[in-house]
């Protein structure tokens, strides 16, 4: 039987529902053989995990996913956010550490003046949201959505996106976030495999504007894989089906790891695990690329 692996899933340490321990254990229950733990701007949860998966049988891939943005000067188009899975950096790396800081400090500061807009029209309170959030996680608008669903504005986290907490909406507040160029060379340099998080859920999303006709697009992501990119998360629900015959030809053209993952934030989103899978090639191919940190088993 071929290995059941799964390289994207969440915690409580970011916008995921389940501890890493929990995680762990609904890995298991799943069936999978391998989980990929990448947290957004954090590296906190896998002490845990690693405990929690100790002597199961399930290897877990210690892994970040980076918060990252394109700018394009002059495009008339505003920054796009972008985000950067990261297989086996180290995580006592100076320069991964200093990044991952900074992000989360802003991003402290940004969902705090978030809370304060939306206090308009609103019953809620920083303390309130703050309150759900462990010490060292990496807050986000999930735990805003949080409050928001407890006081019966809204019944889900998805419903609370599509409403107040979008990203063009009167509330929201954009918080600092590297070059994505930056995002991959920190990366590298902690021994990290840098891939693109699911690149294309839109025309107008992703680290390369797929608006553009091919042979741009093509030169688009050649810049990256010269930065030192390895990989693209092909397989991922939110890809749309023509973004992912696209994604197949870049891979190709530029021999890319491709990966297929869930993207599993527990009750926050409907992700289920193992829903999207990776190949044991493309596994091994990101085994061999690493070398900040061991996988944990
Ligand atoms: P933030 O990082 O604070 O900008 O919030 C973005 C995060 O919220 C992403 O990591 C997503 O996992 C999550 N998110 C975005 N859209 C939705 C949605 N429609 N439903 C649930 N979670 C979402
Ligand atoms: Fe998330
Ligand atoms: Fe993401
Ligand atoms: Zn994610």
């Amino acid at each position: 039987m071929p290995l059941r692996i799964d390289l994207h899933a969440h915690t409580t340490r970011s916008d995921g529902a389940d501890s890493p321990t929990e995680l762990v254990r609904q890995a298991l229950a799943a069936g999978l053989d391998v989980l990929g733990l990448s947290d957004h701007d954090t590296t906190s949860g896998w002490a845990e995990a690693a405990e929690a998966a100790a002597g199961t049988g399930l290897v877990v891939i210690p892994a970040i996913e980076l918060s990252c943005q394109v700018l394009e000067p002059g495009s008339g188009f505003p920054p796009r956010s972008v985000h950067l899975l990261g297989y086996l950096p180290n995580p006592l790396h100076p320069g991964l550490q200093q990044e991952t800081d900074k992000i989360r400090s802003h991003r402290d500061h940004r969902l705090k003046l978030m809370v304060e807009k939306l206090q308009t029209d609103f019953d809620i309170s920083w303390e309130e949201v703050s309150d759900h959030i462990p010490v060292g996680a990496t807050a986000g608008r999930p735990h805003i959505a949080h409050i928001l669903i407890e006081k019966g504005y809204f019944p889900d986290t998805s419903a609370a996106f599509a409403g107040p907490l979008r990203a063009d909406g009167p509330y929201h507040v954009p918080h600092y976030a590297p070059r994505l160029a930056h995002g991959i060379a920190v990366l590298r340099e902690a021994g990290g495999v840098p891939v693109l998080a699911h690149p294309y859920t839109g025309a107008r999303s992703g680290a390369v504007d797929h608006q553009q006709d091919e042979e741009a697009i093509l030169a688009g992501y050649q810049v990256l894989v010269d930065q030192g990119l390895a990989g693209l998360e092909i397989h991922h629900r939110e890809n749309t089906e023509q973004g992912k015959e696209m994604l197949q030809r870049v891979a190709a053209e530029f021999d890319l790891i491709t990966t297929g993952s869930s993207d599993f934030h527990g009750t926050k989103k409907p992700n289920v695990l193992g829903e999207n899978t990776t190949s044991e090639a493309n596994f091994e191919a990101i085994l061999a690329a690493a070398s900040g940190q061991e996988p944990l088993r």
